[in-house]
């Protein structure tokens, strides 16, 4: 059973002056604009600082750490309810994975071109210089990017002030002028998202500002970033079998064994290695993958019904369940609920009642909050820049190998060209197996009620390895059958697994090319 909020108490009395030094400041947040010195945000790594310490459930008053601004570039939108750790990963994912790409594609160039050179004798160096630096900027670019220019963003509870009740209230009621300030919202949804009050009357301020700000909402499911953290990790695992593999390759052709796989205690030893270095992908990594994915896919779908059965009295604020009084210390708190309730008076001036106007509330949070949440949230799929920012590095790391083996092309019996043509054959591999995790995290979805997970995701993942070995083999052979060298059929055979990986991500990402949704 939800448990109902206790009535709110009314606002405590001010004076006639402060009454209406008030208003004037209410009336002026109807119209989104806000008091100068209201106005303030926070360096975004100050609020990722000690693995987004800020986002604990602490009630320390800390509104001297954000600082006068003139435009905030993130309001960001979350509710506290959410665990802090999910919190900091998905806004790293969000706000670092891209510049990490491409800090590690300029490391990859100039690894690349030093091994070209012969500055650098040796492929591991490039490559242990590309994972650093992803790691390194994924985890710091919050503070290098300040080093420039600070991304400054608006975190309420250090932004509003909290020791003052007045200051507090002039904060909450200008709520629509910070986030007309604000260039961009980025809501960090939780299924719990749509039950609470702020979070709610946020996201439809900020729709309020017109269409044209629909396309400056970030909308970011707070269990995406560990989701893709874990399939990177399973890339880096899949990725470093290839390695292997390349490697016992190299070492056989140099040992004049012309069929490396025809000598058996090779092949026992080759496939005992790949084995090890998959089992933890395979059997550890993947599961976890799929289980987050299923989840994360659940709660997604229940979004809709979420939104199409919102009511704003039915909502949950901490005031409310905290009986307006400060558990700490005793203090009285302000009903934040009845200052949205007061500013929904301000958007609806025509409505007779305040009734009338929460039910318009509801009404608006259907139609325009629906809408939006069935265009932008498609059929579940995290965002293609975030899969191609984080499955990036081990690709880049795996190209310096080939570069640098075309580089020593003449110990070989083939070209340069064949060995970089080789690298083609890993993004079909990496991408596709993300998308037959997609498909998994949707099978989960549906048959999830009536047969254990585990068994499907088994299932899935014994037919996601047989269709990738498959895609795989077709080239291997072909390669085996004319030659190393650039040929017409080997060309085909990459061509193919291109195709195969490229159509279905065209069909997720762009339903409409195909007219199929
Ligand atoms: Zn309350």
């Amino acid at each position: 059973m939800v448990p109902q909020p206790p009535p709110p108490r009314q606002l405590p009395a001010v004076d006639r002056e402060q009454e209406r030094a008030l208003k004037r400041r209410s009336v002026s947040s109807l119209a989104s604009s806000i008091d100068s010195g209201l106005l303030r945000a926070v360096p975004m790594g100050l609020v990722l600082r000690c693995c987004g310490r800020q986002w604990g459930s602490r009630v320390v008053d800390e509104y001297h750490l954000s600082r006068p601004v003139n435009e905030i570039d993130a309001f960001l939108s979350h509710d506290w309810g959410t665990r802090r750790w999910l919190k900091t990963a998905t806004m790293m994912v969000h706000f670092n994975s891209v510049p990490a790409a491409v800090a590690s594609l300029l490391t990859c160039i100039v690894a690349c071109l030093l091994i070209v050179l012969r500055v650098s004798d040796g492929w591991l160096p490039g490559t242990l210089a590309i994972h650093g630096t992803y790691w390194f900027v994924f985890v710091c670019w919050q503070d290098l990017r300040g080093l420039c220019k600070k991304n400054m963003v608006f975190l309420d509870r250090i932004c509003i002030a909290r020791h003052d009740a007045d200051l507090k209230t002039q904060g909450i009621l200008s709520l629509g002028g910070f986030l007309s300030k604000s260039r961009k919202l980025v809501v960090l949804w939780s299924p719990r998202y749509f039950t609470r009050l702020w979070t709610a009357f946020e996201l439809s301020a900020f729709l309020r500002e017109g269409e044209e700000k629909e396309k400056d909402i970030d909308f970011a499911p707070a269990s995406m970033g560990p989701l893709l953290l874990y399939f990177s990790i399973f890339e880096t695992l899949l990725v470093a079998s290839f390695h292997i593999l390349v490697l016992r390759f190299v070492e056989s052709v140099l040992q004049e064994q012309k069929v490396y796989l025809k000598n058996e205690s090779s092949l026992w030893n080759f496939t005992v290695a790949m084995l090890v270095i998959c089992a933890p992908a395979f059997l550890v990594v993947a599961p976890m993958v799929l289980y987050l994915g299923t989840m994360q896919m659940k709660a997604l779908l229940q979004l809709r019904k979420q939104v199409d059965e919102f009511k704003i009295r039915d909502a949950q604020c901490s005031c409310c369940q905290m009986d307006h009084c400060q558990p700490d210390t005793g203090e009285e708190l302000l009903c934040d609920r009845m200052l949205v309730f007061e500013t929904l008076k301000r958007w609806y001036p025509l409505e007779t009642s305040s009734e009338a106007c929460l039910d318009r509330f509801d009404e608006t949070v259907h139609k325009e909050l629906g809408g939006y949440v069935r265009n932008r949230l498609g059929a579940g799929a995290p965002p293609l820049r975030h899969i191609v920012a984080i499955s990036v590095h081990p690709l880049l790391g795996f190209l310096c190998m080939y570069v640098y083996l075309a580089v020593n092309a003449h110990l070989f019996p083939w070209s340069a060209l064949a060995w970089i043509i080789g690298w083609f054959q890993a993004p079909p591999m990496v991408y596709l197996a993300l998308w037959e995790f997609l498909q998994m995290w949707r099978l989960g979805v549906r048959f999830g009620d009536r047969c254990s997970l585990w068994l499907i995701f088994l299932l899935g993942e014994a037919a996601g390895i047989g269709f990738n070995v498959a895609i795989w083999m077709q080239y291997t052979v072909l390669k085996y059958t004319f030659g190393h060298d650039v040929n017409g059929p080997v060309l085909g055979s990459l061509a193919f697994m291109w195709i195969t990986f490229i159509l279905p991500y065209v069909y997720e990402y762009s339903p409409k090319l195909f007219g199929l949704k």
